[in-house]
């Protein structure tokens, strides 16, 4: 690429444009994303050109602006409600340092699910109360690091509690523990979960683990789940049956002090909801072949199709969806719960009446807003099926979760061209990728450039912080991972490269870095 950026001059670079560009870039279907404030400027400007030059493509460009708003926000509820509350950054969403760093300046917690998310974390200076571990599996290694820092170790089976209170035995240590429960009912049913301990056999498991170890090796301190779902009244359910089952520990001698209720609070990343569900009545539409195609060769984005029938829940994060964030957490305080007493209560007073201290593990809604990723257009090629492939430097998982799709538009930014001259000539067709497989669909939405796309120009996705950059990144074919550049709030336009980018470098020598604070 050689583009001249010095023959190319917008009509005055610094100064944000009060509307977000989203003229030359939208699905054939518009989906508006939600787009930050901090991201309008970056966007109506050539800065992201430059980095994209310096940093290579992909880039992700991230700030904790809108972290500490979210963060604020959700404290704000609970304070509202008189609560004790306490809420630890997922931090699996994401992996940058500057998340840590700014969680342990708020003075929030760090949910932690691997050891390097745990080193990490305590290298930078979060201590002990500020973490917990929740990490799917956990070798010896991890509930000894989390032991010897006195970090709270979700325990999600027996098998683990033997393992723990081993490694306390062996390091004459007591543990820190809470208690990963599931199976909660909802309309008759169990909510299914591969994780933790049912919740109806709980009690006696938890007889046979206390006489098996008379236990002094774990001092259990708290309940935790976390639901897949979004669904206000699946947790609300959870909380309610939480609630009786810490009655009864406390009565069967476990000094219950937290309730954790772990994450998914809800995100809108749509803007609008008649867009929204415009997006679906056209996708059934063109299930139904009564439209062209709106996605990939009629990508059903997880729907069925039977005859003249589209039907089934799509494999997609539910984009536009109210209430979100902490309304939603609003709502299920203010949300009505019967105690066992037949005494009805909001659910915000039967957690403060109990004198038990509420937490959550947050992930996806304290990252909203706070990222963006860009990558650059390598080709464009008309495809035989009549549709244009649009190439670019990055790969699938780099903007990308366990979903079919993101399905948010991109923004594309224009560059100059090498020549001066843009063809303007309107284009429609799909994003692809680095990876050498056929599915290399980067978004699998047809989109519309009414004014062309060139070589050089910029594609961005929004919003993708949570989980979209880092959650299934690779590094096949040896690509390098996208750098994360975070802007500075006090100095316009002025970026930093996360300390995250230097810290991979050191990920060979782990198993001689065991950084503990404490060694008792
Ligand atoms: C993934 C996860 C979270 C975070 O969920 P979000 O949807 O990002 O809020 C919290 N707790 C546990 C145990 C998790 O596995």
């Amino acid at each position: 690429m050689n583009n001249s950026l010095d023959s190319y001059k917008p009509a005055a670079p610094d100064t944000p444009r009060a509307s977000i560009p989203r003229e030359h870039c939208r699905g054939v279907v518009p989906l508006d994303a939600v787009i930050a404030s901090w991201m309008i400027p970056w966007l109506s400007s050539w800065h992201l050109l430059e980095l994209v030059k310096q940093w290579e493509s992909p880039l992700n460009v991230l700030s904790c602006v809108p972290f500490r708003e979210n963060v604020e926000a959700i404290l704000s509820v609970a304070r509202e409600r008189g609560l004790a509350f306490r809420p630890y950054f997922a931090r699996k969403a994401n992996k940058c340092l500057s998340f840590v760093d700014e969680a342990i300046h708020l003075g929030i917690g760090i949910d932690t699910a691997s050891e390097i998310e745990l080193t990490q974390s305590l290298e930078r200076g979060a201590d002990s109360s500020q973490l917990i571990c929740t990490a799917a599996i956990k070798s010896d290694r991890l509930m000894s690091l989390c032991t010897k820092n006195r970090v709270a170790v979700v325990i999600d089976n027996a098998d683990e509690w033997d393992s723990l209170s081993c490694v306390a035995n062996s390091l004459q240590a007591i543990a820190k523990g809470a208690i990963r429960i599931s199976g909660f009912s909802f309309e008759g049913k169990k909510l299914y979960s591969r994780f933790g301990f049912d919740i109806d056999a709980l009690r006696g498991q938890l007889a046979e683990q206390k006489s098996k170890h008379l236990d002094t090796s774990i001092e259990i301190e708290g309940l935790q789940f976390h639901l897949d779902s979004h669904s206000l009244e699946h947790r609300v359910a959870a909380i309610t049956q939480s609630l009786t089952l810490v009655d009864q520990l406390r009565c069967d001698g476990f000094p219950i002090k937290y309730l954790d209720i772990g994450g998914g609070i809800p995100v809108n990343y749509v803007s609008s909801e008649s867009q929204w569900s415009a997006f679906w009545h056209e996708h059934k539409q063109a299930m139904l072949g009564k439209r062209e195609e709106i996605t990939f060769r009629n990508h059903t984005l997880g729907k069925k199709v039977n005859g003249t029938e589209v039907f089934g829940v799509p494999n997609v994060y539910p984009c536009w969806q109210k209430p979100a964030k902490e309304s939603w957490l609003a709502e299920i305080l203010d949300s009505e719960l019967l105690e066992r007493s037949h005494r009805r209560t909001s659910v915000a007073d039967a957690i403060r009446l109990r004198g038990l201290e509420l937490r959550c593990e947050p992930g996806r809604s304290l990252l909203d807003g706070c990222g963006m990723t860009i990558a650059r257009v390598e080709y464009r090629k008309k495809h035989v099926e009549r549709y244009h492939l649009i190439g670019l430097s990055m790969n699938r998982t780099q903007c990308r979760t366990t979903h079919d799709d993101f399905l948010v538009d991109p923004i594309l930014i224009q560059s100059p061209c090498r020549n001066g001259v843009r063809s303007k000539k309107p284009m429609e067709g799909y994003l692809v990728g680095a990876y050498c497989t056929e599915m290399e669909q980067l978004s699998l939405r047809r989109m519309f450039f009414p004014t062309g796309v060139e070589r050089g120009d910029l594609v961005v996705f929004p919003n993708t912080a949570g989980y979209l950059m880092h959650f299934m990144e690779s590094r096949s074919h040896q690509f390098p991972l996208a750098k994360n550049l975070f802007v500075q709030p006090a100095q316009a336009m002025q970026t930093r490269l996360d300390d995250l980018d230097f810290w991979d470098h050191r990920f060979i020598s782990i198993p001689n870095v065991p950084p503990t604070k404490t060694t008792s």
